[in-house]
């Protein structure tokens, strides 16, 4: 057909360029908000985790508390003290009228430093931390007669009750595990001293299993801080990995769905527009196509009435006119009425058992009343054995006949028309070919559309709807029948009906 650049199709342009502009951007754009959660995901699980194990470890450590302030002494000289059954000091020492007594002879000048604080120690074993020329230490103490018996407390069995007093608060969530780690050094003064504590911290954070959370320790404990570690694969990528399968797919599903919505609205509007500028089309064709015969009548009649018709012969053929015209003009009429008829579902059947061959006889002779004195070639071929078909002979054979006019229309001069009916399997078939111009492989589908007919010269010039099939079609479907053609184009085309054969 002709090229879509009518005003149907410049406001199917308008409707589709609003259509992205309105839905399409603004749906693009909120998924991008999509793609950032996407990218923030791993920020935002690490930030859940933190405050959920940071909680946890506040816990932990209240209890590692309230068990460090009641130690259980097992032994008074040397100083020996459990929690939960775990032994906490590692090297004892005494210190006896000023004099001391270490168990680690290396670590004698450090209990020396430190005498001029043991005389606060009370009775109780206090745990204290001490910083000293050779290191910082955690030391157990406790005053006894005048005495003080204390130890060095071993960092492992200090990690040992973190763990244990933990332990049920690890049962669930990620697996994890406390420890006791230093605390990181400040970074010294300088670009180049924070850069390089930089990489070293880096260095450790890859070598190190990654910290779910971290907390700083108070006095005496200032030296250390209370870490949870994962344990096997990094929670936070594992969650967050998940999460960006999760967003990834639905934002795949999302764009998905908005392209093939826009793929079916467009071609939905295309269609609109398309039938839309059939139906201008048709409009101006069958004014066109009526206003042809009854100007003719008008010319006939005016001829009859001003009595310039003189003789018998002369009336005759100005009458047979009159008839071969009205006859076009009703034919026009009754198309256009079957097709809204058809179209509004208002179209009844009268469905009875025929012999197909009566239907067929019947088309073949309106087509011939038709073209009387047209220059063809018609075969007729019906099998003698054909079955009863359930159908309503009118629209049967109005659909043959459409077919029969059809390739007489869109032949050339040397028309050779065949009709045959036969019988295949449970069918009857009605097959009408013909010697035309035939109908290009792309074509073949859209002649069963209503209003549409191919565009070529020799339709051009052919007086037509584009409704004959697409009426033919859908009386056929409503027999449960179907219809189908076979062409090439300069070959001809050969057009074939289905019918059930009655039980
Ligand atoms: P009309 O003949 O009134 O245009 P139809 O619905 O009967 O409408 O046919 C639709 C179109 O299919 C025709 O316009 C023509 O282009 C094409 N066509 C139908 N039958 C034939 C045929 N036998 N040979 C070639 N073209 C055909």
């Amino acid at each position: 057909m002709a090229t879509p650049q009518t005003a149907e199709f410049l406001s199917f342009r308008r409707t589709f360029t609003l259509l992205i502009l309105l839905v399409v951007l603004p749906s693009a754009g909120l998924s991008g908000f999509g793609v950032v959660a996407i990218i923030n995901e791993r920020a935002a699980v690490e930030k859940r985790l933190t405050a959920t194990w940071s909680g946890r470890l506040t816990t932990v450590w209240a209890d590692v508390k309230a068990r460090l302030d009641t130690l259980e002494v097992v032994s008074e000289s040397p100083l020996q003290v459990t929690s939960s059954e775990i032994t906490l000091i590692e090297s004892t020492f005494d210190v006896d009228d000023g004099g001391v007594i270490a168990q680690d002879g290396a670590l004698e000048p450090v209990v020396k430093i430190l005498l001029p604080q043991f005389s606060v120690v009370p009775q109780k074993p206090v745990v204290f931390s001490a910083s000293t020329p050779q290191g910082v230490f955690l030391l157990i103490a406790r005053r006894t007669n005048g005495a003080v018996h204390g130890g060095f407390v071993s960092q492992a069995a200090l990690e040992r009750l973190v763990r244990e007093v933990g332990a049920p608060l690890l049962a669930g969530g990620e697996p994890a595990q406390l420890a006791l780690l230093p605390v990181k050094p400040v970074p010294a003064e300088g670009v180049l001293a924070r850069l390089a504590s930089g990489v070293t911290e880096a260095r450790e954070a890859a070598l190190a299993p990654p910290e779910l959370a971290s907390l700083a320790l108070p006095s005496p404990f200032q030296d250390y801080r209370l870490v949870a570690q994962a344990v096997g694969e990094d929670p936070v990528g594992k969650a967050s990995a998940r999460n960006r399968t999760v967003y990834g797919v639905l934002l795949g599903i999302f764009y998905v769905t908005l392209a093939l919505g826009v793929l079916f609205t467009g071609r939905t509007l295309y269609r609109e527009a398309q039938l839309s500028r059939l139906k201008t089309d048709f409009v101006s064709l069958v004014s066109h196509e009526l206003r042809t015969p009854l100007t003719s009548i008008r010319m006939f009649i005016e001829m009859l009435a001003t009595g310039k018709v003189k003789d018998q012969a002369e009336m005759q053929t100005v009458l047979d006119l009159l008839v071969k015209e009205t006859t076009r003009l009703s034919t026009m009429i009754e198309t256009v009425l079957d097709f809204s008829r058809i179209e509004s579902g208002k179209k009844q059947y009268e469905l009875q058992p025929v012999p197909v061959g009566e239907v067929v006889t019947a088309a073949v002779e309106a087509f011939r009343a038709q073209r009387v004195g047209a220059s063809m070639t018609l075969t007729v071929d019906v099998a003698p054995d054909l079955p009863i078909v359930v159908l309503d002979r009118h629209a049967i054979a109005g659909a043959v006949l459409n077919l029969l006019q059809n390739a007489f229309k869109y032949s050339g001069d040397d028309k050779r028309i065949t009709l045959r009916a036969l019988r295949d399997g449970p069918d009857v078939v009605i097959e009408v070919q013909d010697n035309g111009i035939g109908i290009p492989r792309r074509e073949q589908r859209r002649i069963f559309d209503r209003f549409y007919r191919v565009d070529s010269l020799l339709s051009r010039h052919t007086e037509g709807s584009g409704l004959g099939l697409s009426i033919a079609q859908r009386i056929i479907e409503a027999h449960e029948g179907r219809i189908s053609v076979e062409s090439a184009p300069g070959l001809g085309s050969t057009f074939r009906i289905h019918l059930k054969a009655a039980q």
